[in-house]
C-alpha cells in the first residue's frame, strides 16, 4: 500500500529545486545549460572554514552533540547575532539546526494547530507556504508588488489579521525579491502587532550579510524589544558563508520557542552534524574581513545584471537591496508565451534555467540567481536576449 499521509499531500516538491534537478538532468545528457536557478554562492568556502572542518575531524569530534548543538557554536552565533543584526541573546536561547529550512520547519510545525492563519508576503520564498499547509494551518497570502519595494504595509497588515491569525513571516533581505525592510518600517509592523499578542514573528534574516544599500542591517526583535517573546530570528551560514552544503542554520528567539524546537529536533536528526557545527563555528567567530570583497562583487554583478535585463523589451526589475536575486517581471511577453512556466521553459530551451514567478507565489516572470561567474552572467544574459529577441 502505497498510500501517503494527508499532510504529505498537502504540499508540493519544491520548484526551485526541480529546476535545478531538470538543469542537470539537461546537462548529462550534453546541453549546454546555464543553471541561474539555484540560490547559493558561487564563492568556494572560506579556506580557514575548511580547516576546521579537517581539525574536527583529525581531533575526534565525531560523536553526538547536544541537541540545540554545541555551546561553542551557540556562542559564536551569538556574537554573530551581536555583530551582524544588533541583538543580544545569551547561548541559551540559540538553536543551531541543519540549515535555516529546518528551524522554520521545527518553529512552525512545534506551534501551529490546524485552523492557524500564516501570513505571508508574497513572492515568497518557497518552503515557506509548504511548511505551513504541512503543519495543516492555512497560508493567507499578503501580496507585495515591484512598485512597492516587494514590502507590506502596517495597513495591510492589519487588515489581514484575524482572530486565527499565529504568525506573520518576515524575510529581509528577502528571497526572491531582494527587498529589505528600513527600521522605520520594521517599528511601524510592530506597532500593528501590539495589538494582536497571539500573533508571533518569524524574522528571516539569513541574507543580512548580503546587503548591497550601506547602513546597518534592521532586524525586527532589535526595532521592537518589547515583543521579543514572540519573536524567532533566523540566520545561517549557507549564504553568507558559502557553506549551503554543511547544513548549519543557528535562530535566535525566546526560551520557550527555542525549547520547544530543540524538543522537535531531539526525535528528528538529533544534533546537526558535529564536523559542520566546528565548520561554522570558526565561520561565525572567525575573520569576516572576505565578505567586504563578497558583497563587492555581488554587488557589482547585480548592477551589469539590473542594467542587462532592463535593455531587454519586455522585461523588467528594480535594483535589489540584498540577496543575490532579481525579480524580473514579464508581463508584456505573457501574450507571447502564455505564462510565466512557459517563459521559463522556452529560456531553458535556449540555454539558461531561471525560475518562474508563480514558484514563489508570484505571477508573469521569473527570478534569477546572480551568484555566478562574471563570464557565466554574461553568456546566460546573452542568451536571454536572443530567446526573447
Ligand atoms: N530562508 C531563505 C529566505 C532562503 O532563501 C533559504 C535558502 O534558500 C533558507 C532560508 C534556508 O537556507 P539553508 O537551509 O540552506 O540554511
Amino acid at each position: 500500500n502505497h498510500a501517503t499521509s494527508a499532510a504529505l499531500g498537502r504540499i508540493a516538491p519544491s520548484r526551485t529545486n526541480a529546476m535545478t534537478d531538470r538543469a542537470i538532468d539537461l546537462r548529462a545528457a550534453g546541453r549546454d545549460i546555464i543553471s541561474l536557478s539555484v540560490g547559493e554562492p558561487d564563492f568556494p568556502t572560506p579556506p580557514h572554514v575548511i580547516a576546521a572542518a579537517k581539525a574536527a575531524l583529525d581531533g575526534g569530534q565525531t560523536r553526538y552533540t547536544a541537541v540545540p548543538g554545541t555551546l561553542a557554536l551557540r556562542e559564536a552565533a551569538a556574537l554573530h547575532f551581536q555583530r551582524d543584526l544588533g541583538l543580544a541573546v545569551p547561548p541559551s536561547q540559540v538553536i543551531v539546526t541543519a540549515g535555516g529550512k529546518q528551524a522554520i520547519f521545527e518553529a512552525l510545525l512545534a506551534t501551529l494547530d490546524p485552523g492557524d492563519e500564516v501570513l505571508i508576503p508574497s513572492p515568497w520564498w518557497v518552503s515557506y507556504p509548504e511548511i505551513v499547509r504541512f503543519a495543516g494551518a492555512s497560508v493567507v497570502d499578503l501580496p507585495t508588488q515591484a512598485s512597492g519595494g516587494f514590502r507590506i504595509t502596517p495597513d495591510q497588515l492589519a487588515s489581514a489579521i484575524t482572530p486565527a491569525t499565529r504568525w506573520l513571516l518576515l524575510n529581509s533581505p528577502g528571497n526572491p525579491t531582494g527587498a529589505t525592510y528600513p527600521a522605520t518600517e520594521l517599528r511601524a509592523l510592530g506597532e500593528v502587532l501590539r495589538r494582536f499578542p497571539r500573533v508571533l514573528v518569524l524574522s528571516d534574516d539569513i541574507y543580512a550579510p548580503l546587503r548591497y544599500g550601506g547602513g546597518a542591517h534592521a532586524t525586527f526583535a532589535v526595532e521592537c524589544p518589547d515583543l521579543a517573546d514572540r519573536v524567532l530570528t533566523v540566520s545561517g551560514v549557507s549564504k553568507s558563508h558559502a557553506m549551503t552544503g554543511f547544513r548549519i542554520g543557528v535562530s535566535a528567539g525566546p526560551e520557550w520557542l527555542i525549547k520547544a524546537m530543540a524538543k522537535l529536533q531531539s526525535h528528528n536528526s538529533g544534533n546537526p552534524c558535529s564536523i559542520a557545527q566546528a565548520a561554522a563555528t570558526a565561520a561565525l567567530a572567525g575573520p569576516q574581513e572576505f565578505l567586504a570583497d563578497w558583497r563587492e562583487r555581488f554587488r557589482a554583478r547585480r548592477d551589469k545584471v539590473v542594467a542587462a535585463i532592463n535593455a531587454i523589451p519586455g522585461l523588467s526589475t528594480p535594483v535589489p537591496d540584498g540577496a543575490f536575486y532579481c525579480m524580473i517581471d514579464a508581463a508584456p511577453l505573457m501574450e507571447r508565451f502564455g505564462d510565466d512556466e512557459a517563459l521559463a521553459l522556452h529560456l531553458l530551451e535556449h540555454g539558461v534555467a531561471v525560475v518562474a514567478a508563480s514558484a514563489f507565489g508570484g505571477a508573469q516572470g521569473f527570478r534569477i540567481s546572480f551568484a555566478a561567474d562574471d563570464a557565466v552572467l554574461d553568456e546566460a544574459l546573452r542568451r536571454i536576449a536572443a530567446a526573447l529577441a
